[in-house]
């Protein structure tokens, strides 16, 4: 079944298929998953678009319910389901298990939101007139994910883009099938109609570019890097219609460590936010921007708690980082921190390939001191387990260069001091901010998002999620009791 995509309701074999390899073992081949062509993106897209009449207008409760029992079986799978996340991604199995859950959390939370729906009903300002503001379903939504949370991120837009009645073609990224594949077979049992939710796994270029060229297609939400937003915005306009879009892209994101910080919550939050799950999420705090009075201390400490780290298997026990997801990612962060030192930074720890039991994508956690903002270093996403430190004056010039960043998606400050905590949550040029916490790690039922370079369109998560999920529609209403409708000055 694994060579198989989900399609109208019956799972199809596809014409080719491809190895999922473990990061953490090389010689271990998660299992052979389809790749689907234009051909089955576009039979996908048909039987989406097909079952959206009937789905856009189903009870509220069957869709509650369907949801509700997606979200009870993932998380009473969380075990085995994190497993083979972890086995297939590489990040730790807690971490793993960890997604698992929130994933089910999220579905558990829009099948609440289903029964939650709401309008307005305003006057209008001519007499006997009612206006009525709904929100109703757009459409086919195209959905196409990353590589980096295999479950969660799919949760976070399958969950929300059903329960306001819309249907589904999902793409997830090439590097994992599996988790897609666990979560899309959970979702055909759930007694969702044939066509309304629709999984097809392949390639960007080929099943992506299939839905966002497709008329049939009202939305696309995406979630990867700047360069392959950047082509899904192009293309989605270019079409007639055009689309609605929601990108969520990469981020640089900062993290201020100031004189007067907690030093253990500081390091805390600089280990966690920068190299837990291999340094591989969008809100990592890879730019650490760090006072005078307190940067040797918190570089030191950091130092020694980042050479007590093990770095091993994603399924052994004690691990704390896995392996990085693949050669091609391994590359870049071995290319990043060649370039880090070329430009003059100081590599004070890790960057080395490592050894272990099995052959896979072992990286020591890195860090670069003595780094200028405008080293690529600082200015690119590298999206592997590298963290610069810039070394500032003051809290002035800290907010200045945390927002010298063509990226807006995260930004967190260490502090004990409320002014300065207080000064940065309003000037933070970034779509979330975080007082002493990680600038990766949030919850689920409030928005999610960013800035600048790092998203364009609509929240995701919460009930903000409904703002791209939905389309707003305004019905006025004459009640007929009266001879003809009359007219106020300012309607003419
Ligand atoms: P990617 O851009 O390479 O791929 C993302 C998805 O787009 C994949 O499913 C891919 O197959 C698809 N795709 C590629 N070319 C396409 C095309 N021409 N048409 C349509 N779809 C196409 O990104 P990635 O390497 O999978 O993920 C890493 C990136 O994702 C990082 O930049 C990271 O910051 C970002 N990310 C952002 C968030 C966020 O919410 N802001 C969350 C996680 C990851």
């Amino acid at each position: 079944m694994m060579t198989q995509n989900y399609i109208g309701g019956e799972w199809i074999a596809a014409s080719e298929a491809a190895p999922d390899i473990n990061p953490s073992n090389t010689n271990d081949v998660v299992g052979e998953f389809a790749r689907a062509g234009k051909a089955e993106a576009e039979r996908a897209i048909a039987a989406a678009y097909d079952a959206f009449p009937a789905w856009s207008r189903s009870s509220i409760q069957g869709r509650h319910d369907s949801l509700k029992m997606i979200g009870d079986e993932i998380i009473a799978r969380k075990e085995e389901l994190g497993r083979l996340l972890s086995r297939e991604e590489g990040k730790t199995l807690p971490e793993g298990i960890g997604e698992v859950v929130r994933a089910g959390q999220i579905f558990q939370f829009f099948a609440g939101e289903c029964l939650r729906m709401a309008g307005e009903k305003v006057p209008s300002v001519r007499p006997l007139v009612d206006v009525e503001i709904t929100r109703e379903p757009v459409g086919v939504i195209g959905l196409i994910t990353p590589w980096n949370f295999p479950i969660a991120i799919p949760a976070w837009k399958i969950a929300p883009a059903l329960a306001y009645g819309n249907t589904v073609v999902f793409k997830p990224a090439e590097l994992v099938p599996a988790s897609a594949h666990a979560l899309s077979e959970i979702i055909s049992r759930s007694g969702i109609p044939a066509g309304v939710f629709n999984l097809v796994m392949g390639k960007g270029s080929v099943v992506g570019e299939a839905m966002l060229q497709s008329p049939k297609v009202s939305a696309i939400s995406f979630t990867g890097s700047v360069p392959t937003g950047r082509r899904v915005a192009q293309t989605c306009i270019s079409t007639d219609p055009m689309k609605k879009i929601q990108l969520e892209m990469g981020g640089k994101n900062p993290m201020i460590v100031l004189d007067d910080a907690d030093l253990g919550v500081a390091v805390d939050c600089a280990l966690n936010g920068a190299f837990f799950s291999t340094g591989q999420r969008c809100t990592a705090s890879s730019r650490l921007i760090v006072t005078g009075g307190i940067h040797d201390r918190f570089v030191d400490a950091l130092t020694e708690r980042m050479k007590g780290l093990v770095i091993d298997d994603a399924l052994k026990a004690g691990t704390h980082i896995g392996p990085v997801v693949d050669q091609n990612q391994l590359d870049q962060d071995l290319r990043y921190i060649r370039i880090g030192q070329e430009e003059g930074a100081k590599l004070v720890t890790g960057g080395e390939l490592l050894n272990r039991d099995n052959p896979g994508f072992y990286l020591s956690p890195a860090l670069f001191t003595e780094v200028d903002n405008n080293m690529r270093i600082a200015r690119e996403e590298i999206f592997g387990p590298v963290a610069t430190v810039t070394r500032v004056r003051d809290y002035d010039e800290a907010l200045e260069i945390a927002n010298d960043t063509p990226f807006g998606l995260s930004a967190g400050i260490c502090t004990t001091s409320l002014k300065h905590a207080s000064h940065f949550k309003r000037s933070a040029e970034a779509g979330m901010v975080m007082v002493n916490l990680p600038t990766a790690g949030v919850d689920y039922h409030v928005p999610f998002g960013g800035r600048k370079g790092s998203s364009y369109g609509p929240r995701e998560q919460g009930r903000y999620a409904q703002e791209f999920y939905t389309t707003v529609k305004t019905a006025y209403t004459f009640d007929g009791n009266g001879p003809y409708v009359p007219k106020t000055k300012s309607s003419e």
